[in-house]
């Protein structure tokens, strides 16, 4: 397996913002494995968990490794730049409060997927990984959508299911 260290920044586009650009460092290791993904400056006026992964990134031999460390060195950087503390100069928000989601969705089904009452249609677990609930199919049914963006919140619609007028039939 390749094993590398690559950092390099990730171009944010200009929305209702300016836009700005958020570096990173990827670290693939010589044998697979987990992946680790570390975030520093949420709040870009603290500074030491910035400069803890500058430090770590030095720390870590790629050829030892087994899976991936992503390092995100500063995700607030107009915060960094601004010298705010707690809240972007940008949007006055505090990015740790506009994180999407608490919890993360494994889907089990695609679309268009036939389904059974019962069938488990999903696994929701918390950040560690640690499963807090499963979804199931309310009755039988298609799968009409089904959330592909991991993180959600409780009360989220992440499926949905449709019940044909009459079974699907069989065309020989
Ligand atoms: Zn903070």
């Amino acid at each position: 397996m390749p094993h590398a260290i690559e950092s390099r920044t990730i171009d944010m586009l200009a929305g209702v913002d300016t836009g700005t650009q958020i570096p990173i460092t990827t670290i693939e290791g010589a044998r697979p494995g987990p992946s680790l993904g570390l975030i520093a400056g949420n709040h870009g006026y603290e500074y030491p968990p910035i400069l803890a992964l500058q430090k770590l990134r030095g720390q870590i031999d790629p050829a030892k490794l087994a899976g991936t460390v992503r390092m995100l060195h500063v995700a607030n950087m107009p915060s960094f730049l601004g010298r705010t503390v707690y809240f972007s100069p940008v949007d006055g928000k505090n990015l740790n409060r506009v994180y999407p989601g608490r919890n993360i969705l494994y889907p089990r089904v695609d679309r268009d997927q036939i389904v059974k009452q019962g069938t488990g249609l999903a696994d929701i677990t918390d950040f560690f990984g640690r499963q807090i609930g499963e979804v199931r199919a309310p009755f039988d049914g298609v799968v009409l959508y089904i959330v592909a963006t991991p993180p959600i919140t409780k009360d989220q619609p992440v499926a949905c299911l449709g019940a044909p007028r009459q079974a699907p039939r069989n065309i020989d």
